[in-house]
């Protein structure tokens, strides 16, 4: 069983990529039966924004992420904020000073700067910035300096040669952090700053540990610092968990995601109409594929490589060697389709199709009450089942009054060329096919009132009426969904023509044939 983390800072809202990291954590504790860790990194206080905490709950739980051990359910690893940790780092931190992997350093801020200024006048400019001037004080004394007041931060002593990073991911990485040590310029990052704050580096070692973590799956942009974890790991003498460092979201472009190609807060997705299940079919793609551990043969045969993927189906198909470095382009019109998958089975169930149908009775009343009088249309029953007929034509619940906009109406938009009235449109896209006397033979059976108004006998007498004339039915169905709806691609025709009732058709026939 895995423990994983997801290690937000409360800086901002939680946005697509780091949904997926999430998600990513939350799927390989669920399916190797682990637990789920929620940890909340707010050392930097001056960067942290208020909302963006409870954000980060909402936006999950919205996704159906949901975590074992967190700031506000507790846990036997707590606290889960940082912030209530700090005697914990200080500890810690001190225990690296006694056994001599770590340092005071009370040098100013004056004297840091012009070190700094100075290892960026190399060529190249050295990553190494600090002369080790602390290192050679003495440090046995927890009195002295320190406890007069003096403000210190401290440092890790650096080793010789930073550990190579094996990635689940990306394999061995030497990603040796440029020191040059024959120049004296060291690489001793801060573990613990003058407020005595925790850097990210202890607190995410410190805290991984402590949490018993044994898989951290985190962006592409924490692997630089991945060296430096694990020479904190080798300081304590612990044993650091797997790392996979997972490809950073793109545009379709391969750019940085930007507001318009998909950097937007998860919570306004959801404002947008996104469903929960679509977002998160969605990121689980981005980067990790069923079949990526899958040879081609196998693939067929299982069929996988199918793209829907329900949480449940993606707890029970996850592991760490389906992730991929590639595939994390944003597509809209990825999001798109998903969304209209997931929206058409919600409409199947009955709560679905109610709290749908709930949500755009307003829009239906605010866009189509100064056309129809008619008030049974605003009703909910009968939106419900405006609500079913248009399933699966649109893509979010939004573009349903632009798709049933002919319900509302009294005439369908025919089009607005005089020259060509409908008909003869349709004539010619039909290669000459009697559009016209399709609508008059409907109209005369619709009026002679000898069957049932159904959608089974609709449909039995626009099938007689094609064989009886040798018409493909395609083409009768589609005359009379023109002058019906105005559009050829639409809802089912024989279901739309009750919603509409008989009465309402029969003014439609009438006044397409005009
Ligand atoms: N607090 C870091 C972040 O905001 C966590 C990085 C990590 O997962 O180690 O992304």
């Amino acid at each position: 069983p895995a423990r994983t983390r997801f290690a937000p800072s409360p800086t901002g809202f939680l946005h697509l990529g780091s949904l997926r990291t999430a998600l990513y954590n939350f799927l390989l504790a669920r399916a190797t039966k682990g637990e789920f860790v929620l940890r909340v990194e707010d050392t930097d206080q001056t960067r942290k924004k208020e909302g963006a905490e409870q954000n980060i709950y909402e936006s999950l739980k919205w996704a159906g992420i949901f975590w074992d051990e967190g700031p506000v359910n507790g846990g036997p690893h707590g606290p889960y904020r940082q912030s209530e940790r700090l005697d914990i780092y200080q500890k810690y931190a001190n225990q690296l000073i006694q056994s001599g992997h770590a340092y005071r350093c009370f040098c100013s801020r004056e004297r840091l700067a012009q070190l700094l200024a100075s290892a960026q006048r190399l060529t190249p400019p050295s990553m190494a910035t600090y002369d080790r001037h602390c290192y050679h004080l003495d440090h046995s004394e927890p009195e002295g300096k320190a406890s007069s007041g003096e403000p210190y931060t401290v440092r890790l002593k650096s080793p010789e040669k930073y550990p190579r990073v094996n990635d689940l991911l990306h394999g061995e990485l030497d990603l040796q952090v440029q020191v040059n040590y024959a120049d004296t310029r060291y690489d001793d990052p801060v573990l613990l700053k003058t407020d005595g704050y925790p850097t990210y580096h202890l607190a995410s070692v410190v805290d991984d540990h402590l949490m018993k973590i044994t898989h951290v799956i985190r962006g592409e942009e924490w692997l630089p610092s991945t060296p430096k974890h694990l020479a904190i790991y080798d300081a304590f003498g612990w044993t650091p968990p797997e790392f996979a460092h997972i490809p950073l979201l793109t545009s379709l472009e391969d750019k940085k995601l930007s507001k318009r190609t998909g950097d937007i807060g998860i919570r306004e997705y959801a404002m947008n109409g996104v469903l929960p299940e679509a977002l998160v079919n969605f990121v689980a793609l981005f980067g990790w594929s069923p079949s990526a551990s899958i040879d081609q043969p196998q693939r067929k045969r299982q069929n996988v490589g199918g793209e829907i993927f329900s949480m449940e189906k993606l707890i029970e198909k996850f592991n760490l060697n389906g992730l991929t470095k590639g595939n994390a382009k944003v597509s809209e019109s990825k999001l798109e389709f998903f969304n209209a998958h997931y929206l058409k089975s919600l409409i199947d169930t009955p709560e679905g199709l109610d709290a749908i149908a709930r949500k755009v009775q307003p829009l239906f009343v605010q866009r189509f009450s100064n056309i129809s009088n008619n008030g049974e249309k605003f009703e909910l029953d009968y939106i419900k089942q405006v609500v079913s007929l248009f399933k699966g034509k649109v893509h979010y619940t939004k573009d349903l009054p632009d798709e049933a906009s002919y319900v509302f109406s009294e005439f369908p938009d025919w089009g607005n060329s005089a020259s060509m009235n409908y008909i003869e449109q349709l004539s010619v896209q039909n290669e000459g096919t009697a559009a016209v006397s399709i609508l008059k033979e409907f109209l005369a059976w619709l009026n002679s009132g000898e069957k049932p108004w159904t959608p089974a006998e609709i449909e039995n007498f626009i099938q007689s009426l094609a064989q009886e004339k040798g018409y493909k039915s395609s083409i009768v169905f589609q005359s009379l969904r023109f002058a019906i709806s105005g559009s050829i691609p639409g809802a089912p025709l024989s279901q739309l023509m009750i919603l509409l009732d008989k009465e309402n058709v029969r003014r439609r026939l009438v006044g397409a044939l005009g």
